[in-house]
């Protein structure tokens, strides 16, 4: 193996060109003259972030244990005042564990979207491993909820050169894993579009940074939630102001606390009294995105 200094130009440009931004997917208007489209998502990890690292600490899992019971149920009582559809990606033994809260979502109108098996690495498996747990997961939320996924997001946001053709073989409508913009773009493969959307994420619009907490390493809650509040309503007047997509990424382990579920009734607040925004599952975005630009839809049935 010879040292990235030392690679060839067909090497370095080839890893950077095997997944790649296409061209830009916003649509001229948003459905209704919105200015701007809001993307609520959950990633419902629940007792899968200590599965994941085969652990079998009791307490860990207990944490994950109040993402669902806790922490569910009250991001849904502000969505339901609101009266907001959202979207929730959840591994396969997390809906395993959970079946009738991806059920109940599912029937409310909530997207339930693939976020891997037990919320493995992707970039740690190799190509078989990793295309045998997305078809399951995919298989197995589908049972549990009665529909078949039609979007992805993979856990930790961990994308390995092998994702894409996967994605492809399932015959997805849109990834939201990656960061190349802002704004909905298409996916394309060595130059080659994919006709998958991707909904682009921003660990910036990602709750968990900022809350996080190790007891024995040096990672503590640094931000303020009223902090929080304030960049995420700053993504939010952004995309307002230049027309395009407000996508954000919560977890229910680490939002659904009474000191912090302000920050979702804040930003529904903000979005729902604009009168000028458009708040739908990643799935409708997605949709409304490659239909505006001529693409044929994917995954709809
Ligand atoms: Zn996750």
């Amino acid at each position: 193996m010879t040292e990235p200094h030392e690679w060839d130009e067909p090497t370095w440009r080839g890893r950077v060109e095997a997944v790649r931004a296409g061209r830009n997917l916003l649509p001229k208007s948003w459905p209704g003259g919105a200015r701007c489209a809001v993307a609520l998502s959950f990633d419902s990890d629940h007792e899968t972030n200590e599965l994941r690292d085969g652990g079998n600490s009791v307490a860990r899992l207990s944490w994950g244990e109040y993402g669902a019971r806790r922490g569910i149920p009250r991001i849904r009582q502000v969505l339901d005042r609101y009266d907001a559809k959202a979207s929730f990606f959840v591994p396969a033994v997390s809906a395993l564990l959970h079946p009738e809260e991806q059920k109940s979502l599912a029937d409310d109108g909530h997207e339930i979207g693939l976020h891997g098996w037990i919320h493995e690495l992707n970039t740690k498996l190799d190509a078989t491993t990793e295309r045998d747990l997305m078809h399951r997961a995919a298989d197995t939320l589908e049972k549990v909820t009665g529909r078949r996924p039609v979007g992805m997001r993979t856990p930790s946001w961990d994308y390995s050169p092998n994702t894409l053709t996967i994605a492809q073989e399932l015959g997805l409508l849109y990834d939201s894993s990656l960061f190349s913009d802002d704004d909905p773009y298409e996916i394309v493969a060595n130059g080659t579009p994919t006709g998958i959307v991707e909904l682009p994420v921003e660990w910036i619009r990602d709750d968990a940074v900022y809350f996080m907490m190790n007891r024995f390493g040096a990672q503590r809650p640094y931000t303020a939630p009223s902090d929080v509040l304030d960049i995420f309503l700053r993504e939010l007047e952004g995309a307002r102001a230049e027309g395009g997509l407000f996508l954000l990424t919560m977890h229910p382990h680490v939002t659904g606390y009474r000191s912090r579920i302000f920050i979702l009734e804040e930003i529904l607040k903000r979005a729902t009294e604009a009168g000028d925004c458009w708040i739908a599952t990643h799935a409708e975005i997605a949709q409304y995105c490659a239909e505006q630009a001529g693409m044929t839809v994917k995954g709809m049935k």
